[in-house]
């Protein structure tokens, strides 16, 4: 069911029941006054007949039936009955006009003055105690009048609890539309928005109510999906661009080779020499864009090894020893625990290692071979790494966008690179719950700080 309908529904039941309520009171109440106006016409009658009865004035019942129909109002078939009270507690009726119940008489003798109503007709029931004689007075009528306007209350209210029920129920329809309106304009906005007119957006309004918090969190939304879906095309022709250049190398090499009639050793060995470093180049971006691509399918149930940081430090340094023979990488550790167990994180060591080849190789390669320098602080809030070189640094303007895959700084171009090893290592972190920051100046060098926070060591 729509929330329109719902809303609609829930709304006229509730008046509904408030409606029924205020009605029923009505009916009620009015009820309550006519009985009441007409107990007090039957107790006028009763007070009558008690003061003739004291004053012994015996009266026939037509006569006094003649001389009410003549002064008094009507009471449609009226009765009367007087019940003397015997010493031994039983009663003795006088005319044998109307028969109550011996219970409801001792009720008239407690009460004394006792109205109540039996198949809608109408009773007032009076005791006396004079000079030791003991009587009640019981006059009854039948309140045609009263039943009747009783009635033509209850078909008044009836009509109008329906005709209130059809306007509120229409009054919700249009309510709960116009309540609904910027929602459903919002929908049919939304719905139009695909991948090829992401950059739209929806109307944001300048009220505080919640449907414009919608709009602006789904604008927030798209200008998200937005950003990522521009990445993701950048992302895709980069590595084309990257790709196509060492091997639009390889065809150039094997082309002009081709073209030539006479071809020495020397010449087929260079075209081999340089096809091959070209194929590696794309080895290497290959593979990093393979790592970049699985690294937003981390899974933590990956990420359960134990890995002792001080000696995955020594392995990368290791490493990249063999890679860079003249490197020199120099490991300090600061504040160590006595138990060397301190060291130990919860994560993923293959992955790990690539972060911390990663950044000593570019520590290496930024500062041409200058000496760089790993530290390991142990502190009770977590573990830092710091990989620091003296090399060409980075320029401040550039250094928010180094992280962003195939970024690479102006002052790095004529390096080896492709610019997908700090997006990866970024991810990779992410992933370890822990933090990377950078501090840079140009020609000065370079600090890339890795933080561990605790909550990694379960
Ligand atoms: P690559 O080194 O392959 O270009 P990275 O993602 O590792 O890709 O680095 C991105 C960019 O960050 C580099 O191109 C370079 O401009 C800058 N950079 C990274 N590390 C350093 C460093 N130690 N010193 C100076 N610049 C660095």
């Amino acid at each position: 069911m729509k929330i329109r309908s719902r809303l609609t529904l829930q709304f006229t039941g509730i008046f509904s029941v408030i409606l029924l309520l205020l009605l029923f009171s009505i009916y009620f109440l009015t009820q309550q006054m006519i009985r009441q106006e007409f107990s007090e016409r039957l107790r006028s009658r009763a007070l009558l007949r008690a003061s003739l009865h004291l004053e012994n004035q015996e009266i026939d019942q037509e006569l006094f039936d003649g001389f009410v129909k003549k002064y008094i109002s009507v009471l449609k078939d009226e009765k009367f009955e007087i019940y003397i009270l015997k010493k031994n507690k039983s009663f003795e009726e006088k005319n044998k006009k109307l028969k109550v119940d011996n219970e409801i008489l001792r009720k008239i003798i407690k009460e004394k003055d006792y109205y109540f109503v039996i198949n809608h007709r109408e009773y007032i029931g009076l005791f006396y105690d004079n000079r030791g004689e003991s009587f009640l007075i019981i006059v009854s009528a039948v309140n045609d009048f009263g039943e009747k306007q009783l009635s033509k209350t209850g078909d008044l209210l009836i009509i109008t609890f329906f005709v209130l029920l059809i306007i509120i129920s229409i009054l919700g329809i249009i309510f709960s539309k116009r309540a609904l309106l910027p929602i459903t304009i919002l929908t049919i906005k939304a719905n139009e928005i695909s991948a090829s007119n992401l950059h739209e957006r929806l109307l944001e309004v300048e009220s505080k109510d919640e449907i414009a918090e919608l709009a602006i969190t789904i604008n927030k939304l798209l200008s998200r999906l937005e950003d990522s879906f521009e990445l993701q095309k950048s992302f895709v022709s980069n590595a084309s661009h990257e790709l196509r250049t060492p091997l639009t190398s390889i065809i150039g090499n094997l082309e002009v080779i081709l073209s030539r009639e006479d071809r020495s050793k020397q010449d087929y060995e260079k075209v081999l020499q340089d096809s091959l470093q070209s194929s590696r180049q794309m080895k290497d971006l290959l593979n990093e864009l393979l790592m970049f691509a699985q690294s937003s399918i981390y899974k933590e149930s990956n990420f359960q090894e134990d890995i002792r940081l001080d000696e995955m430090l020594f392995d990368a340094s290791d490493d990249l020893k063999l890679k860079y023979p003249d490197a020199d990488i120099q490991i300090d550790f600061i504040n160590l625990p006595d138990d060397a167990e301190k060291l130990n994180i919860k994560g993923n060591k293959h992955l790990l290692l690539i972060v911390f080849l990663n950044l000593i190789d570019n520590a290496i390669k930024y500062s041409d071979n200058k000496p760089i320098k790993c530290s390991l602080e142990y502190t009770l809030r977590g573990i830092e790494i710091k990989f620091i070189d003296k090399g060409i640094g980075i320029d401040k303007n550039e250094v928010s966008k180094i992280f962003q895959p195939f970024y690479r700084a102006e002052n790095a171009r004529e390096k080896q690179g492709q610019g997908i090893g700090l997006a990866l290592i970024d991810k990779i972190l992410q992933a370890h719950k822990a933090k990377i920051k950078v501090q840079s100046e140009l020609e000065i060098g370079s600090t890339f700080t890795v933080y561990f926070p605790n909550i990694v060591k379960k």
